[in-house]
């Protein structure tokens, strides 16, 4: 294994580096709210925001994940991973190149099962950055489980018309399209009973009841829309890939992402740790530095393995997803997203212990890291799904023991053993061995 990065590649990245950390992370302190960079009206934010994207365009670093056929670079995703490491550190910083969920996603999909016509209304302005969008699928009573979902639309003449709620529809109130996941085929199997229809913000019908305020953020910026779909109305061919195949567009915007989601939690990770190193080599206790003593070690230490495993973990599924046939990474992807909400938390919450009072205060970035790591373990499917997927994967390639005792079993591999060099050992060396 070559860990090495071609140097035109690391010039890049080491541009990326500083560029995020001087030039980005101040927006993160000028408006720090979790909508924030999504607002498109907020004329003050995007006067800070125009010049910077119009910096990542001119480096030919503008929304890399996407295909070459869409002005992408076609880098990969081992090379998407090391800048979503850098990209991690700033909340902002995903929209100031051009990558922010859930556009990219949606992005994805339009590029993938979208019309001609569709793509030039809606791809073409998400991809400049000009509007931001919304998937909204999960239901106020489902959400792990689409098969749940009740949320449906039916056709009337020329028109879908869509009737139910979706909840937690991130960016609703800045969004100028939705992509809703419906119920069309209700007599279908349970896979091929929902469709993806793209509706545009402003259609008469579309209620936001709330938006619902993550854990890390006051009520009045809540972005998680709870919305109402009452006979809402579109054109037929508003539909996102044929009817039914709402399952099959929402897993290809999930791969990828997921990968980009994991690099950025380690990007943030790094930070927390360079926190705790500089804490520890700052503040005395006892007579002595706090990284002098022993149990500082030992958050030091377990933080930095614990990075260092999963980091390798998800540039090894991205080099899979690189060099394997499509759906390989499969497996490995759901132990990155398992891996990312624990080691993610397990770090975080060190580094706010690490600081004590001020580690607990809003003085300091680590208690909104904090909070977020719940959220890592729900979003995208809870920890437990994904756990189960991984060990169903495994256990698809797993064969019976051939007998009543485990292949493993000691005596009976013994007398193989035996068996097999009894020539050698003679007799007499054998009669010991009983
Ligand atoms: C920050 C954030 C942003 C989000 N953005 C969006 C968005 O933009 N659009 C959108 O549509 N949705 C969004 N969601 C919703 C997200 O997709 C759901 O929260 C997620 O799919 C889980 O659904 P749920 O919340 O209904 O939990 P539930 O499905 O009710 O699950 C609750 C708990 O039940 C257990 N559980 C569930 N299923 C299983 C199982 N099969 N086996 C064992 N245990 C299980 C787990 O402990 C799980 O945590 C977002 C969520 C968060 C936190």
């Amino acid at each position: 294994m070559d860990f090495r990065i071609d140097a035109e590649f690391q010039e890049k990245l080491d541009w990326m580096h500083q560029f995020v950390r001087e030039e980005v992370e101040p927006l993160d302190l000028l408006f720090p709210t979790d909508g924030a960079p999504y607002d498109v009206k907020d004329t003050k934010a995007r006067a800070l925001l125009r010049p910077l994207q119009q910096q990542v365009r001119a480096r030919g670093l503008w929304a890399c994940h996407l295909s070459p056929s869409l002005g992408g670079k076609g880098y990969g995703q081992l090379k998407l991973a090391l800048m979503n490491e850098l990209l991690g550190r700033s909340h902002w910083a995903p929209t100031v190149f051009g990558s922010a969920a859930p556009d990219t996603g949606n992005a994805e999909i339009l590029a993938m099962f979208g019309t001609e016509e569709q793509k030039a209304r809606y791809l073409q302005p998400l991809l400049d950055g000009e509007i931001v969008s919304t998937f909204s699928m999960t239901e106020p009573q489902a959400g792990a489980d689409p098969k749940e979902f009740t949320c449906k639309a039916w056709r009337d003449g020329e028109q879908w018309v869509i009737e139910g709620e979706k909840w937690y529809s991130s960016n609703a109130r800045y969004a100028a399209f939705l992509i809703v996941m419906a119920v069309t085929n209700p007599d279908s199997p349970p896979h091929e009973r929902m469709s993806m229809l793209i509706v545009p913000a402003e259609t008469p019908g579309i209620t936001i009841k709330r938006n619902v305020a993550g854990m890390n953020e006051s009520e009045e910026h809540g972005i998680h829309a709870h919305i109402r779909y009452d006979g809402v109305r579109v054109p037929l061919d508003s539909m996102l890939g044929a009817p039914g195949q709402g399952f099959k567009v929402a897993q290809a915007r999930l791969g990828g992402g997921r990968i980009h989601h994991a690099m950025r939690v380690v990007g943030q990770c790094n930070r927390a740790l360079e926190m705790m190193l500089e804490r520890a080599v700052s503040r005395r206790t006892q007579g002595r530095l706090l990284g002098d003593h022993q149990f500082v070690q030992g958050m030091i230490a377990d933080s930095a393995i614990e990075l260092e495993q999963f980091r390798l973990l998800v540039l090894k599924t991205a080099w899979i997803i690189d060099n394997e046939p499509h759906g390989t990474a499969r497996m490995h992807i759901g132990m990155c997203k398992v891996a990312m909400a624990k080691v993610f938390h397990d770090i975080a919450q060190r580094a706010v212990h690490l600081h004590g009072a001020l580690g607990t205060s809003r003085d300091m970035p680590l208690a909104t890291m904090y909070m977020g790591a719940p959220m890592l373990a729900v979003a995208d499917g809870p920890t437990d799904v994904h756990k189960v997927q991984v060990a169903k994967a495994l256990l698809r390639g797993a064969k019976p023991a051939p007998g009543p005792f485990p292949t493993e079993h000691i005596p009976t591999r013994r007398d193989a053993a035996l068996a097999r060099y009894a020539h050698l050992l003679g007799e007499p060396w054998r009669e010991t061995q009983k």
